[in-house]
């Protein structure tokens, strides 16, 4: 059986990513979620072992220790990893898996799995994604600032990324990620 293809998409924060996979994943309910740790605390509407695993800090170290992460970093001040086991599980079983990781995990899956394809999701500007950040109102001034000011370096990691789409209008950045994800499960766009 040939292992499942990994797909990574990353993004400032604000960019619509979050918003764009959960149509992905409406579309394809066959692809697997890599679902991260994190230390981060829970927004309202998030589900505890669905969109993320919530932890706290100790067990987060001790799992980094245990060598339980095929990656992990500390992003906006806040720790994100990767869990190994459900990811070599579902890769191994022929499952393709859906990553939702920063540019740090990015790279990092890029060099233990060269064949995952990377997208990197744009905003259409800087002024758009402070709206958008905005818009959404989970954050307080301080991690808004602080995710607006990480966005430039971010960006700046695009030129490592296979694709790089523009999340302009939803509609249309989703079909362009679909169309991506139906070419390359078929074997085609190199
Ligand atoms: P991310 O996961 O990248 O941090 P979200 O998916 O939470 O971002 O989106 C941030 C905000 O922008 C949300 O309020 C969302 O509804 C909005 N948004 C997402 N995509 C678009 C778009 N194409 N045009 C306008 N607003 C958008
Ligand atoms: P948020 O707090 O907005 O959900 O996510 C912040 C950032 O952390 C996003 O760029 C998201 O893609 C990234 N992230 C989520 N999970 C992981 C992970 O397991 N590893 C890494 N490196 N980044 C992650």
């Amino acid at each position: 059986m040939n292992r499942g293809r990994l797909f990574v998409i990353s993004a400032p924060s604000g960019t619509g990513k979050s918003t764009v996979l959960t149509r992905i994943r409406e579309r394809f309910p066959d692809l697997a979620f890599s679902v991260s740790y994190t230390t981060r605390p829970r927004r309202g509407f998030e589900r505890d072992g669905i969109d993320y695993c919530f932890v706290g800090k100790e067990t987060f170290e001790k799992m980094v220790q245990d060598g339980e992460f095929v990656e992990w970093a500390e992003v906006h001040g806040e720790c994100y990893g990767t869990p190994r086991a459900p990811l070599e599980r579902m890769a191994s079983s022929g499952q393709d898996v859906l990553l939702d990781i920063d540019v740090q995990g990015g790279m990092a899956i890029k060099g233990a799995f060269p064949d995952a394809v990377t997208v990197f999701l744009l905003p259409p500007s800087l002024d758009e994604l402070r709206v958008r950040l905005a818009s959404r109102g989970t954050e307080s001034e301080e991690q808004m600032k602080l995710r607006l000011e990480n966005a430039r370096r971010e960006i700046s990691f695009k030129q490592h990324y296979e694709y790089n789409i523009v999340n302009d209008k939803l509609e249309r950045a989703c079909e362009e990620l679909a169309a991506l994800i139906i070419s390359k499960r078929s074997g085609g766009v190199s």
